[in-house]
C-alpha cells in the first residue's frame, strides 16, 4: 500500500478531460505532493493506497477549481458605485477612485479573495498598480496567483474630449520597474503557486517602444502579457489618432498578438478583429458582468473561440460588475451570447464550465499546470454541495443536471471545499488560513471618509448616480 496525502471520495468527478466535461463515477482521486496521482476505482483505492486524510463527499459533485483570470481585486472597496452609467469611468468610478488610499483598497482587496474563494475561485489573475501586499496575501491564505502590476505613462488627469494622452516616460519606466521588482520578488513562490505576469494597462497608455520593450522582458522570462485589449471606444479613439488604425490592426502589425498576449475584454472588436487576434495565437479574457454592466455590450468571446482561440472568465471589479463569483460570470456568459445570437443553442452551459475550468488555464498559459482533474496536475479542486435546495433534485439518468444546475441555478454558496496544490484553503463557507470576520469587519470603517472625500466630485460631476440620489432612487 502506498502513503499518501490524501483520497477523495465523492459520487461525481467533473474531470474537465477530453472535448465534454470528462464526468466520472465510482471513482477516487489520490492526491499526493500537492499532485493528482491518480484516478482509479473507489474499491480499488482503498486497497490501494494508505491516505493520511480521506475526504468523504458522499452528495457532492468535485470540480477542478475556478479560474477567475481577470480581477482587480483593488476597486473592490468601491462596490457598488459606479453601475447604470454612460460613461463609467468618467461619470461613474472617477470621483471615488480619486478619492480612495492605498490602505484602503487593500483592505476591499481582501474581501474580495474572501468572496470569490467562497464561490469556487482558487486561481486569480489579479491586476493592479500595488500588488506586493495581493502576494502576501495570496501567500497566506494558499490560493493560486497570476498577477500583472500596472505599468502605464499616460499621465492620470482629466482629459478634455478628443484630446490625446500625454505619455509621462519616466512614469512608464518607473511603473515597468516595479513590475519588474514583483516579477523578482514573488514569480513562482510557493512552489509555483504565485506567477508574475507584465500588465501595461491597454496599449492606449504606454508608447510603442514601450509595448515593445515589455513584450522582450516578458518572452525573456517565458511568462505572459495580460493586458486590456480593444476594451472601448476610448481605445480605440485613442490609437486610431496616434497611429492611424483600429487597435487590432495596430498591435498585429507590431508583431503584439502572439501567444504572449492575453486579450483582457475586447469590447471594442469586430468578430472579424476577434478572429485576427485568434488566430495570431494570443488569448482572450472575457468580462461578461464587467462589460455587460459598464458598457452594454456582449464582447466577440464566441467569434473568438470559433477562430481557434481560447477564452477564460473574469469577473472585473466591483464598482460595476458587482461581484467576484465566477458562477455568476458563467451562467452570464450563456445566458448574453443566446440572448445576442437569438440562439439558445449557441453557449450551453457545459462550454461555460470549460471557459471557467480547462479552457480558462489554457488560455492563461496554466493549461498544463491546473484547469482539469488529471495525474501529474496540480490538486486544485473544489466540491459542491448537492443537497443545497438550488441544486436539487439531481439527476443521472437518462441526462445529468448538475452541469446545467451549477451554471444556472447555483450561487456559489454551494462550494463547500476549495483545496489548491491539495492543500483545503476553504472549507463549510470558511478560508482556514484567517479569521475572516476580522477582514470582513475591517471594511466597515472605511465609506464614511471616502463618503465625504469623494462627495463633492460626485456632486459636481453630477453623473447618473447623483441623480439617482437626488431622486431618490438609491
Ligand atoms: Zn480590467
Amino acid at each position: 500500500m502506498k502513503k499518501i496525502d490524501l483520497m477523495v471520495n465523492a459520487p461525481h468527478f467533473y474531470t474537465m478531460e477530453g472535448d465534454g466535461v470528462g464526468y466520472k463515477t465510482g471513482v477516487s482521486m489520490a492526491v499526493d505532493g500537492g499532485k493528482i496521482i491518480d484516478i482509479l476505482g473507489a474499491e480499488e483505492a482503498k486497497s490501494a493506497y494508505l491516505a493520511e486524510e480521506t475526504l468523504n463527499l458522499g452528495h457532492h459533485a468535485i470540480f477542478p477549481g475556478f479560474i477567475d483570470a481577470h480581477i482587480h481585486t483593488s476597486c473592490n472597496i468601491m462596490r457598488g458605485l459606479a453601475q447604470d452609467t454612460g460613461y463609467w469611468m468618467m461619470y461613474g468610478l472617477q470621483p471615488f477612485d480619486n478619492a480612495v488610499n492605498e490602505e484602503e483598497r487593500d483592505a476591499g482587496s481582501k474581501v474580495a479573495y474572501i468572496e470569490a474563494i467562497r464561490a469556487g475561485t482558487t486561481t486569480f489573475g489579479d491586476f493592479d498598480s500595488e500588488m506586493d501586499n495581493v502576494c502576501s496575501f495570496i501567500e497566506k491564505i494558499g490560493v493560486r496567483g497570476h498577477i500583472a502590476q500596472t505599468i502605464r505613462a499616460a499621465k492620470r488627469r482629466v482629459y478634455k474630449p478628443g484630446e490625446l494622452y500625454e505619455f509621462d516616460d519616466v512614469m512608464g519606466e518607473a511603473s515597468l520597474k516595479r513590475n519588474l521588482e514583483l516579477y523578482d520578488k514573488w514569480n513562482n513562490k510557493d512552489g509555483g503557486r504565485i506567477k508574475i505576469l507584465f500588465g501595461p494597462q491597454g496599449a492606449d497608455f504606454v508608447s510603442t517602444e514601450m509595448l515593445l520593450k515589455i513584450q522582450k522582458i516578458a518572452k525573456e522570462r517565458k511568462t505572459k502579457i495580460h493586458m486590456h485589449t480593444q476594451q472601448g471606444d476610448r481605445e480605440t479613439y485613442q490609437i486610431e489618432k496616434r497611429y492611424g488604425e483600429r487597435p487590432t490592426a495596430f498591435l498585429e502589425k507590431l508583431g503584439f498578438l502572439d501567444d504572449t498576449l492575453i486579450a483582457v475584454h475586447l469590447t471594442d472588436c469586430t468578430d472579424e478583429e476577434a478572429a485576427v487576434i485568434a488566430k495570431h495565437g494570443a488569448s482572450m479574457i472575457l468580462c461578461p458582468g464587467s462589460i455587460g454592466i459598464i458598457d452594454g455590450v456582449v464582447p466577440p468571446s464566441v467569434a473568438f473561440q470559433n477562430a481557434g482561440g481560447f477564452c477564460a472568465l473574469g469577473s472585473d471589479q466591483a464598482p460595476g460588475n458587482n461581484c467576484h463569483n465566477i458562477i455568476n460570470e458563467m451562467k452570464n456568459v450563456a445566458l448574453y451570447n443566446k440572448i445576442k445570437y437569438k440562439d439558445p443553442e449557441v453557449m450551453p452551459a457545459w462550454r461555460a464550465l470549460r471557459m471557467a475550468t480547462i479552457e480558462g488555464a489554457k488560455a492563461i498559459g496554466l493549461g498544463d499546470t491546473v484547469g482539469s482533474l488529471e495525474v501529474g496536475k496540480q490538486a486544485d479542486f473544489i466540491a459542491v454541495d448537492l443537497s443545497y435546495p438550488s441544486m436539487q433534485p439531481v439527476y443521472t439518468y437518462p441526462m445529468r443536471n448538475i452541469v446545467p444546475n451549477l451554471v444556472y441555478s447555483a450561487r456559489g454558496q454551494e462550494v463547500c471545499l476549495a483545496v489548491v496544490d491539495g492543500k483545503i484553503v476553504m472549507k463549510d463557507g470558511k478560508v482556514l488560513a484567517i479569521n475572516e470576520e476580522e477582514y470582513i469587519r475591517a471594511v466597515d470603517k472605511y465609506p464614511e471618509e471616502i463618503g465625504k472625500r469623494s462627495a463633492a466630485e460626485f456632486f459636481s460631476i453630477n453623473g447618473t448616480n447623483a441623480q439617482f440620489m437626488k431622486e431618490n432612487k438609491l
